[in-house]
């Protein structure tokens, strides 16, 4: 067994086996979104060759690179957008991407849903929430989300599935993640994407339904 397909497993283990803790009949196992951003392709390969399927991306154009022709060889990949979209990449970004983790904006949500429209591929979506109100973040505010999540719906028609955050990275994630499961529920949403390499059991024990995992899968990432 190489190196990545025993982390891979050993990250599936432990998903498991929080999930299982939580001690509620019908909980499903939260996915695996492996982040490949900066990573060598190598890596990916043999990741892909370990059997796993989801991944995630935060730039467009590397990931077009990395993911374009072999998302036709291998038709049951999915890939997750998890990197801020300026609307000039929306075109491709509708093309390539299964899943669009960061709409947060009306610019945005209106673009998507004209490009989804004339593409005819209507994407699963998340809304990006910025729990910790980070000036630098992408993502809605708090008192901005209901508001937000009802535009993309009722406005743009955009199948929004959940909500997703990455919380301040010198804060305990806990109550970001509190915080979002709570928004998620008066919306009527039923994902949650959070948790990242050092936190996404705490996420599950948060509800977390599916979880970003980068360099606990593949190690640093290179610089750019
Ligand atoms: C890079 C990235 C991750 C993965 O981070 P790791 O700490 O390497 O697991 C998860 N989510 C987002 C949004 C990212 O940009």
């Amino acid at each position: 067994m190489n190196s990545i397909q025993d982390n891979l497993k050993k990250i599936d283990e432990k998903i498991r086996a929080v999930t299982q803790k939580q001690n509620q009949d019908n909980l499903s196992i939260p996915k695996l979104v492996a982040v490949s951003k900066r990573q060598p392709d190598n890596k990916v390969e043999q990741s892909i060759l370990a059997g796993h399927r989801v991944f995630g991306e935060n730039r467009v154009q590397e990931a077009k690179q990395r993911w374009q022709a072999r998302k036709i060889e291998r038709p049951d990949l999915e890939l997750h957008l998890i990197g801020p979209l300026q609307t000039n990449k929306v075109p491709d970004a509708v093309m390539l991407f299964d899943y669009i983790e960061v709409v947060d904006r009306m610019k945005l949500a209106k673009s998507l849903a004209a490009e989804m429209l004339r593409q005819g591929r209507y994407l699963k979506c998340f809304v990006q929430v910025n729990t910790g109100e980070e000036p630098q973040k992408s993502g809605v505010l708090p008192g901005n989300t209901d508001e937000f999540v009802r535009f993309c719906r009722e406005d743009c028609g955009l199948n929004i599935v959940g909500l997703m955050c990455i919380p301040p990275v010198d804060e305990e994630p806990a109550m970001h993640f509190a915080l979002l499961r709570e928004m998620a529920k008066r919306n009527n949403l039923s994902e949650l994407s959070m948790g990242m390499s050092s936190d996404f059991e705490i996420a599950i024990t948060f509800g977390a339904t599916s979880v970003r995992v980068g360099s606990a899968i593949f190690g640093a990432r290179e610089q750019h």
